[in-house]
């Protein structure tokens, strides 16, 4: 079974998932050029290094901004010659993996194509780690098949990521699943990023929702930031300021060290 087979510590630059707690941010989606310049910026000046970058957009409804795709993957192109970051961006269609492979470090499967079987077998043969959304109506035992899927086709590094799953309360957009991080974490040797954005849909939980997500053993965190978060094109309402983000850095500067990680 994979997991046992896969170390887990998963190597990008000078950072190793599950020795390192990643953090991981970025706007819901590449506006523009200037925009992703400026938040780019903003993360070099904190000490972080992996940046959100996402070009295509699956989104609810086909009358929602879409992504802007190719433009996008170009303005990608030109960061990576920038800035010393690590790029993370979901990938919807297979035929684009050769671009993912060059451009991305690692590679983001959405919530929504957590069961693309076709799509986990292609990239069973990136070059790049994985990283797995758990989709919002999938048990954490789907999950983690999915994660074989990808490691039976030939790609052993794979990082989960929990976003929250679809319930009956309403005043969040999901609910974050904490119980599967632990369970995931007792299962497997996979590193488990932790995306608090998506699960909460609002910005007042983001904080607390992460420290909680380091106390069950999460190895990272997946952030909606934006310089003027009301201003995002999509996802405005759970996209948190940088000075939010500042408030949880030196939350988890202490926290991560107490749970066995190095954050700094
Ligand atoms: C995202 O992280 O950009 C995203 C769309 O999230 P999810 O697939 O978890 O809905
Ligand atoms: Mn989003």
């Amino acid at each position: 079974m994979l997991i046992s087979e896969s170390s887990g510590n998963i190597r990008i630059g000078n950072h190793t998932f599950r020795k390192d707690f990643i953090v991981i941010a970025g706007p819901c989606a590449i506006e523009s050029r200037e925009q992703m310049e400026e938040i780019a910026e903003e993360l070099i000046l904190r000490k972080v290094f992996f940046l959100r970058a996402a070009p295509y957009k699956p989104r609810t409804s086909p009358h929602s901004f879409q992504g802007l795709g190719e433009e996008g993957l170009a303005i990608i192109r030109e960061l990576k010659a920038k800035y010393p970051l690590h790029v993370v961006g979901e990938i919807v269609d297979s035929r684009d993996l050769p671009v993912y492979n060059d451009l991305f470090d690692i590679i983001q499967v959405g919530a929504r194509n957590m069961q693309n079987f076709e799509l986990l077998k292609a990239l069973g043969k990136a070059k790049r780690p994985v990283l797995l959304k758990r989709g919002f109506g999938s048990t954490v035992e789907e999950w983690l098949h999915a994660a074989e899927y990808l490691h039976k086709y030939g790609n052993r590094e794979v990082i989960l990521c929990e976003r929250g799953i679809r319930t009956f309360e309403p005043q969040t957009r999901n609910t974050l699943d904490l119980s599967s991080i632990v369970l995931a974490r007792n299962h497997t040797e996979l590193p488990v990023v932790v995306d608090p954005s998506h699960a909460a849909g609002r910005r007042d939980l983001i904080a607390s929702l992460s420290f909680a997500a380091v106390a069950a053993g999460a190895d990272g965190l997946l952030l909606e930031v934006q310089v003027d978060p009301d201003s995002a094109w999509s996802d405005a309402r759970q996209t948190i300021s940088f000075s939010e983000f500042d408030r949880i850095l030196q939350v988890l500067k202490k926290l991560a060290p107490l749970f066995g990680k190095k954050c700094d």
